[in-house]
């Protein structure tokens, strides 16, 4: 089958799109062809190497995908050749105490398919092998395109403010990065509870966009300062939530944005690992720092209800063939990217 591949880290010339083997399905394992697959900034990171994190070589990333089954494992009955299929990318070890109460992410052994996981089984070839457990049914009225475009995004940040933050009607909630991936599904999520997102974008067109999403107050961080904004919006108050994925360079407005007993979730930090927290806002404004890592499947299968019902729409800004992996991935280092981007074997 035709993939695209890495065999060492670098930039985007390391890609290469070439044939390798198809995967072999085990017992409980499902086949599937691959119709539309979804990019990460995780592909990103893979690609160019993380300190601290081994990447097996070579590598196929990619962490989405939606298709058609076409083989299954000796002990898989929930599915059969032709059923239309989504991913859910969280792989652990089903049998610890967490897994066994549905605390995928707690488990010592979770890994994100794609990214933590190889050699040679991301959504970026033409057949993927995923455990049964890790494939969902595709709703009937979501193409295929879209459906590739939700599962790690949606997963996310359903997980980071229902689970972890719990978003209730009327919070503020300010939206880093919110005419991408992660925060065109957190402008959602608070849409449809009744929350007040306040996005956060480098450009007018970007925050035009979150505005048709259901953002209802809009920053431009390139030509306002975020925190004082934050400061007339809430009337002084701060924002009751702060959705965080950017780290380094968006933390100091993201403390100063919390109203005193506010929550600041966080799940990535696209512009750095490191951060400076004066302990005096956190102990006296009484700040709650919360982490989130992907989420479990039921958090997907929850999130998959409002997508269902039309509540939370797949956001797919460009599609690419497969091969064209590299190029999908340049837009994104660039910050050029409203909602998701999708690749489609050939
Ligand atoms: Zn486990």
């Amino acid at each position: 089958m035709k993939a695209v591949v890495f065999e060492e880290h670098g930039g985007v010339d390391a890609l290469q799109y070439k044939d390798v083997a198809e995967p072999k399905v085990g017992p409980n394992d499902v086949l599937i062809k691959v119709r539309a697959a979804g990019c990460n900034y995780n592909d990103i990171w893979a690609r160019r190497g993380l300190p601290g994190m081994k990447v097996l070589l070579p590598h196929i990333s990619g962490s989405d995908a939606a298709g058609e089954v076409v083989e299954v494992g000796s002990e898989v009955s929930d599915f059969k050749p032709g059923d239309e299929v989504m991913v859910y990318p969280g792989l652990s070890c089903r049998t610890c105490e967490f897994c066994a109460n549905g605390r995928d992410t707690f488990c010592r052994q979770y890994k994100i398919w794609g990214f933590q996981t190889g050699p040679l089984d991301g959504a970026h070839g033409e057949f993927v092998r995923l455990p049964a457990f890790n494939v969902i049914p595709k709703p009937k009225g979501l193409g295929w395109e879209e459906a590739a475009s939700l599962p790690l995004v949606l997963l996310t940040a359903w997980r980071m403010l229902v689970g972890r933050a719990r978003i209730q009607a009327g919070d503020f909630v300010l939206v880093w990065g919110a005419a991408g991936g992660l925060g065109t599904m957190a402008v959602q999520i608070c849409r449809t509870v009744g929350a007040r997102a306040i996005a956060v974008a480098g450009s007018d067109e970007k925050l035009e966009f979150c505005r048709k999403l259901g953002a209802e107050h809009l920053i431009n961080r390139k030509t306002q300062d975020v925190a004082e904004e934050v400061r007339k919006i809430t009337n002084r108050r701060g924002v009751d939530i702060v959705f965080e994925h950017v780290g380094n360079a968006t933390w100091p407005q993201s403390v100063a944005s919390l109203k005193w007993g506010g929550t600041l979730v966080i799940c990535g930090a696209t512009s750095g690992f490191e951060a400076v927290t004066d302990l005096r806002f956190l102990w006296n404004k009484q700040m709650n720092l919360l982490g989130s890592h992907m989420g479990n499947k039921t958090d997907l299968l929850e999130a998959m209800r409002w997508v269902e019902s039309g509540q939370i729409k797949p956001v797919v800004s460009q599609v690419f063939p497969l091969r064209e992996a590299g190029r999908a991935q340049t837009l994104m280092e660039d910050g050029e990217v409203m909602g998701k981007l999708v690749l489609v074997p050939d």
